[in-house]
């Protein structure tokens, strides 16, 4: 969707105040000039509101300042998407979609003429894209692709054909990053895997069909079927290979979601607040009761994990960075962040009762909207799974067998470590049930998320917020290292229906 601006915001001015016109504007469209939950219940969005936002130019903090953007600096890019999130998480990931998943990638392996076009494109007439990796019979295994595409020499072309589905932007998107396999000398799919630019008004990406997507609802998802033609210069050039390019755009990616989830947490514990302080019950506020307030304190200790980690993400991880082996940070921080967005969600729904189990209220709105990011990215389970397997690769590399040994050196955990010496002073057991690599990935994914708390800590960050949060989390990593440990392998029954219908014991 090509939208001419009328009035250029200035992209120059300092963050701060780029920010805070951004958040004034948000407020003016979602709260003043519409009605929020009215806005939000209803599938797209109004285009003159996405115009508006637009012409605020949030996109431009993905966009190296020679490109006429503000630098891509990472920790303005997270400021805008937190902004964003306080105000609508689908918002928020309109604006990741474009950052991470198409404007980054374009940035880092694009070619001069992609980039001086492109940028231009985003810049001048608020073009937005998206990046189509999934397809209906390859999601998680997405190696696995069945897109394919083959090399013209006569027409320095790449001809691209597949189908791809969940597709964030679908439709809407002026400008796609397809991911495809190319063929070897036999006629089969190779192994590695490209990233092409296309252009979406040149044709050749048919919308067969539009998702009723559960949550979400100002983005619109679907099956795209992909039979395209794209110049040779608007093919990704990767340092290495195809696949390490796409670890680092997915790793880089993962690292970012902070900036979705911190705004989404302030607010909802904004909400749960405002609305604790002012629902009589029993006589009393809930704020008085302590179950109230336990709910509450998980609530703020989320908030300052997320900052904890959007503070390391933006000291550790520049544009430039190569992130292709921050598998560790990148799979903890995206799995515990996203588990909290949504637990959050969950809490504010309890907190606020019948009232909140409305699609047009904050609460019921947030568990759908949140429940996905669970999911994308890379699903949480296989993403738990994957932190244990890259600590044991380590030991093993080290040849060190005792894990608290082993974390007690490592820098992502090397503070956090030392208040579970009891728990982890154990020699690990390198053939382990998936089921144990995933507990015991969520309770290293937790100490990884401590170690950034901590650290954010020593830097002056709200003392009383950053202990509670660690009494928080200390807790969970202990719940997790208990199930982890813990003997019980309960195994599906296969064919279960036998003699397990509770009524024939009664009529026995
Ligand atoms: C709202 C939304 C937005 C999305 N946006 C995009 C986008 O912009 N671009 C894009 O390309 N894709 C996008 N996706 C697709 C998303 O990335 C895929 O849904 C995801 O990769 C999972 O693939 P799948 O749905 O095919 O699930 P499957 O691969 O079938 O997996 C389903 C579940 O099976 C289990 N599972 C799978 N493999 C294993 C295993 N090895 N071990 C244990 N358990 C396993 C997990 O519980 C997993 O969640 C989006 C999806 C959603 C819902």
């Amino acid at each position: 969707m090509n939208i001419e601006v009328s009035k250029s915001f200035n992209i120059k001015k300092d963050i701060i105040s780029f920010i805070a016109d951004y958040k004034e504007k948000l407020t003016e469209l979602f709260n003043e000039r519409n009605d929020e939950d009215q806005l939000l219940t209803n599938r797209g969005l109004p285009p003159y509101i996405l115009r508006e936002v637009l012409e605020c130019n949030p996109l431009s903090t993905f966009i190296p300042a020679e490109y006429n953007g503000r630098g891509a600096v990472t920790s303005e890019a997270l400021s805008m998407l937190e902004a964003s999130s306080y105000q609508s998480l689908p918002l928020s990931l309109m604006m990741g979609i474009n950052g991470a998943l198409f404007l980054q990638p374009l940035a880092n392996y694009g070619s001069e003429e992609a980039k001086r076009n492109v940028f231009e494109q985003f810049i001048k007439k608020k073009n937005m894209g998206g990046l189509m990796i999934t397809e209906p019979d390859y999601g998680s295994d997405a190696l696995k692709m069945q897109t394919g595409f083959s090399y013209s020499e006569s027409t320095n072309t790449y001809k691209i054909s597949g189908l791809k589905h969940w597709a964030g932007l679908t439709g809407w998107a002026d400008f796609w990053l397809i991911t495809a396999r190319g063929f070897d000398d036999k006629g089969d799919l190779g192994r590695d895997i490209g990233f092409f630019i296309h252009d979406s008004s040149k044709g050749g990406i048919d919308v067969i069909e539009y998702y009723k997507n559960l949550g979400l609802y100002m983005l619109p998802y679907g099956r795209n079927k992909i039979e395209i033609e794209v110049p040779a210069e608007y093919r990704l050039e990767p340092t290495t290979t195809g696949v390490t390019m796409m670890l680092d755009i997915l790793h880089r990616s993962r690292l970012q979601f902070p900036g979705m989830s911190t705004g989404h947490l302030r607010r909802m514990l904004d909400e749960a607040i405002l609305h604790c302080k002012d629902r009589i019950v029993g006589g009393v506020n809930l704020f008085k009761y302590d179950q109230v307030r336990e709910r509450l304190a998980r609530l703020q200790s989320y908030f300052t994990v997320s900052s904890a980690m959007s503070y390391f993400t933006s000291v550790n991880v520049p544009l430039t960075a190569d992130t292709s082996r921050m598998d560790v940070a990148a799979n903890s921080i995206k799995s515990v962040v996203t588990d909290y967005m949504h637990e959050a969600s969950q809490s504010l729904l309890q907190l606020v009762g019948a009232k909140g189990y409305r699609l047009d209220h904050i609460a019921g709105r947030s568990m759908v909207d949140s429940r996905p990011f669970q999911i994308f990215e890379g699903s949480n389970d296989i993403l738990y799974q994957q932190i244990s397997e890259s600590v044991l690769k380590m030991m093993r590399k080290s040849k060190e067998t005792n894990l608290y040994n082993f974390l007690k050196n490592y820098n992502l955990t090397e503070n956090a470590v030392g208040y579970f010496k009891e728990l982890l002073n154990f020699e690990l057991d390198t053939k382990m049930k998936q089921r144990q690599l995933v507990e015991l990935g969520k309770a290293l994914g937790s100490i990884v998320s401590m170690e950034m708390t901590i650290r954010l800590g020593e830097k002056g960050f709200n003392s009383d917020m950053i202990l509670n949060s660690l009494k928080v989390i200390r807790s969970e990593i202990t719940s997790s290292l208990s199930t982890f440990s813990s003997n019980e392998s309960p195994d599906v029954i296969d064919e279960y229906e036998d003699g397990s219908s509770w009524i024939q014991f009664i009529r026995a």
